[in-house]
């Protein structure tokens, strides 16, 4: 289990049921409203608002990233040492992640090229699966 400790979070119940969401890694990206949906299966519901709050939370101690895969919708999933890529099926919403050296190596290549001081990248395929 991540640490909330280490995340510098206190623990509460609140946030653990929601960490809990998060590594039960039935779905790895996750909307606020399939956090609420989760929690309500496994009887543990929370508000909306309270998910809010608790997201937020993880996300600014680096436990969580958000997604925006499309314009009305955040996706967040648990912060994974492998840095990995993301395609998307702009028609159902299927996400499959891949993660590939070269193409890590020329975002690294092109950035220094540039003088870029490289903290992050979002590398994001949209199309249909056959
Ligand atoms: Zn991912």
């Amino acid at each position: 289990m991540k640490s909330l400790k280490k995340a510098g979070l206190i623990k509460t119940q609140p946030r653990m049921l929601i960490l809990d969401i998060f590594e039960a890694q039935e779905k790895k990206h996750l909307s606020t409203n399939d956090i609420y949906m989760a929690l309500q299966r496994n009887k543990t519901p929370l508000s909306l608002g309270t998910i809010y709050r608790v997201v937020n939370q993880f996300e600014k101690s680096g436990l969580i990233q958000s997604h925006h895969f499309s314009p009305d919708n955040a996706v967040y999933e648990l912060c994974a040492a492998d840095n990995h890529d993301h395609m998307i099926d702009i028609r159902t919403g299927k996400i499959v992640e891949f993660h590939d050296e070269i193409i890590e190596k020329r975002q690294k290549e092109i950035a220094e090229e540039y003088g870029l001081d490289l903290v992050d990248h979002k590398f994001i395929l949209y199309g249909y699966f056959n």
